[in-house]
């Protein structure tokens, strides 16, 4: 018989503190109250952590006109754009607020500067929920830019403030201030990255020294689990990207000796030991 592949967990995995007080803030909705709870889109970016809630009466909806008087709506980890909070409130509908207090501190810092009369800009993803949401904090007065190359394109402010979303990458966002520092005179940068994820990814790189590959859990639409992998990528680290155990090919593992485990901040803890007990069986090939 073969030798075991080994298998060493990265420092930081499974849910991170917001998403983790977001879960448990759901468990509590669902304890004390006989109806089902609904959420614009999926409660977390992890699918199978979804179904398991849909199965338990957590509901995904598209927009809250599929909602009536005294149903009650879960705001997302990563926060909602504030109109569809007032407009719950006008139409009586209940609200279980999960927004992680890290989001809620970016909205702070919006509301602040655009009274300042600042123009916001927003580094991350403009399709991203938590993007939109904080850029409803300062409705008209607000760009959103992902590049460097965007930052370049900036023309005509002279006065911003500048968020960025939790989990945008640091190197990135360090180099897009850069260019907006150059073309804009007065600026304030409220670093808003949440440790969370730089620390998964510090915890990754240094899990890469010691082993021959990274494999990285967490479901495919969540955006820090994406930029983990991409992360891996980019430093020529042998790296695969897997939602759940079906997708593991044996093949990837040819001669490696030791594999490293990465989640995103979504990854639910019962996948990373389903890939755990599934990594287990692997043996080193001859
Ligand atoms: S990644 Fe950070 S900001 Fe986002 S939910 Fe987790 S703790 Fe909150």
């Amino acid at each position: 018989m073969g030798r075991k592949i080994k298998i060493i967990t990265s420092l930081h995995t499974g849910y991170c503190f917001g998403v983790k007080r977001a879960m448990s803030l759901i468990e509590d909705g669902l304890d004390h109250c006989d109806c089902s709870l609904y959420s614009i889109g999926a409660v977390i970016h992890n699918p199978q952590a979804v179904q398991n809630l849909e199965s338990r009466g957590v509901i995904p909806i598209s927009s809250i006109n599929e909602l009536k008087t005294g149903d009650t709506m879960i705001i997302r980890a990563h926060g909602v754009d504030p109109e569809i909070i007032e407009e719950c409130v006008k139409r009586g509908i209940k609200l279980i607020d999960t927004t992680c207090p890290f989001v809620k501190r970016i909205h702070e810092y919006v509301k602040q500067m655009a009274g300042e009369s600042r123009s916001i800009i927003i580094i991350g993803d403009a399709k991203h929920p938590e993007v939109r949401g904080i850029a409803g904090m300062a409705r008209d007065n607000t760009i959103i830019i992902d590049s460097v190359e965007a930052a370049g394109r900036i023309e005509g402010i002279e006065k911003a403030g500048v968020v960025i979303q939790t989990t945008f990458s640091r190197e990135e966002s360090n180099a897009i201030i850069s260019v907006l520092e150059e073309r804009i005179d007065d600026i304030r940068v409220h670093d808003t990255i949440c440790e969370a994820t730089t620390l998964r990814r510090e915890a990754t790189l240094k899990l890469a020294e010691e082993v021959d590959m990274i494999l990285v859990v967490g479901g495919k639409d969540s955006s820090n689990t994406r930029r983990l992998y991409q992360m891996c990528l980019d430093h020529d680290i042998p790296a695969r990207f897997i939602e759940t155990t079906s997708e593991i090919d044996d093949s990837w593992f040819e001669g490696f000796s030791k594999i490293g485990l990465a989640t995103g901040t979504s990854t639910p803890d019962w996948i990373i030991g389903e890939v755990l007990a599934r990594l287990s069986e692997t043996q080193e090939s001859p």
